[in-house]
C-alpha cells in the first residue's frame, strides 16, 4: 500500500511544492526574515524605532532604511554559524518531516550532496527544533497512559546490545501518552517512584484521569498533594490487557514500538547520549500524524520559535 496515497490533498506537500517554494538560499532567508521581521519591520536599535529594512545584497542582513543600521535573521537560530547553504538545510528538514519512520544521514546525504558528517550535524540541529514543552491531559481529556520504556541493554531475559555510551545496561524512558492526542516522552535516570512522580507532576495536567500497569513506580500518583490525580491500573502479569472498558495502555505501547522499530529500522542503534534527541524527533511527528506532510512547514515555524532571542543588531 502507498500510504502517501492516504494523505488528503490539503494535507500534501509534494517536493515540487517545495522546490517551488524555495528555489534559492534568498528564498530561505527571506522566509526566514518574514518569520521574525514580518514584513521587514523590526525596532532599529540606532534609531531606537520601529523601522522597515532591506536586504543587504551578498550578506545574510537586511538594513534599517534610516540610518542603514543591520539585522540578522538567523542570528540565534540552529542556522546561525553554518556554512552549509541555508537551501540544503530547508531540504533536510523537508526530508525529516516527509518520513513517517524516520531518514538516516546517509539518505540526507544522498539526497542532498553535502558530506556524511555535515548530514549528521545537520541532523542533531534539526531534532533540536523537535524538542516541545508540553502538557498533557487535564479534567476535559479523556485521560492518559503512562508507561516506561527500556533502551539498550537487556532486559528480562530479551536480546539486547549494550552500547555505547550506556552505562553498563540500559537507558530507561518515561512516557505519557493522551489517547487521540500527543505523547511526551522522557529519558529518565532510572525507573523509579521518584522519577515517576517527577515527570508526571511536570508533563500532566492536575485532576487528570491516568492509566498504568501496576509496576510500583506509579503508586504514589494519586497521593501527590494539590494534583487530584485519579489512578486506574491494569494487571500485565495475568496477561489482563484490558479489565473494564477503557484501562489499557495500548496507545502508548504501540507508540513504544514505532520507536523501536524506527531506531532498529533506520538508525540501527542510538546511544544513550543522543536518545532523547531521537524521542523528540518521533513524538513530534507523532503529534502531528494528522498532519499528512505539512510536518515541514511546523518545522519551519519552530525555527524562529526556538531561537535565542538575542538582539539581531551589528555591534
Ligand atoms: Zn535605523
Amino acid at each position: 500500500m502507498n500510504r502517501r496515497q492516504t494523505i488528503p490533498k490539503e494535507l500534501r506537500y509534494t517536493f515540487q511544492q517545495f522546490d517551488q517554494d524555495f528555489p534559492t538560499d534568498d528564498a530561505c532567508l527571506e522566509q526566514i526574515k518574514e518569520q521574525r521581521f514580518p514584513q521587514g519591520i523590526s525596532f532599529c536599535h540606532k534609531c531606537l524605532k520601529s523601522r522597515k529594512h532591506y536586504r543587504v545584497h551578498g550578506r545574510t542582513a537586511y538594513a534599517c532604511e534610516t540610518c542603514g543600521n543591520h539585522i540578522y535573521p538567523l542570528a540565534g537560530t540552529i542556522f546561525e554559524k553554518s556554512s552549509t547553504p541555508l537551501r540544503i538545510w530547508f531540504h533536510a528538514m523537508y526530508l525529516m518531516g516527509s518520513t513517517r519512520c524516520g531518514i538516516s544521514a546517509k539518505q540526507i546525504q544522498r539526497e542532498t550532496g553535502v558530506t556524511y558528517k555535515t548530514a549528521w550535524r545537520m541532523f542533531r540541529q534539526i531534532r533540536k527544533l523537535m524538542g516541545e514543552d508540553l502538557r498533557l491531559g487535564g479534567t476535559g481529556s479523556g485521560g492518559v497512559e503512562i508507561d516506561e520504556m527500556y533502551h539498550g541493554g537487556k532486559r528480562k531475559g530479551q536480546a539486547g546490545r549494550i552500547l555505547r555510551g550506556d552505562k553498563g545496561g540500559h537507558s530507561t524512558v518515561l512516557g505519557v501518552v493522551e489517547r487521540k492526542g500527543r505523547i511526551v516522552a522522557k529519558v529518565t535516570p532510572g525507573v523509579t517512584l521518584a522519577a515517576a512522580n517527577t515527570l508526571v507532576k511536570e508533563y500532566v495536567l492536575p485532576e487528570t484521569l491516568i492509566y498504568t500497569d501496576e509496576s510500583v513506580i506509579y503508586h504514589s500518583l494519586p497521593h501527590l498533594a494539590g494534583m487530584g490525580y485519579q489512578h486506574k491500573r491494569i494487571n500485565h502479569s495475568q496477561k489482563v490487557y484490558v479489565t473494564g472498558d477503557d484501562v489499557h495502555t495500548n496507545t502508548i505501547e504501540g507508540f513504544w514500538s514505532l520507536v523501536k522499530r524506527g531506531i532498529g529500522g533506520v538508525y540501527h542503534s542510538v546511544s544513550a547520549k543522543y536518545l532523547q534527541s531521537y524521542l523528540d524527533e518521533y513524538s513530534f511527528r507523532y503529534n502531528r500524524r494528522g498532519c499528512g506532510n505539512l510536518i515541514f512547514p511546523a518545522l519551519l515555524q519552530r525555527v524562529s520559535e526556538t531561537a535565542s532571542h538575542k538582539p539581531a543588531v551589528e555591534a
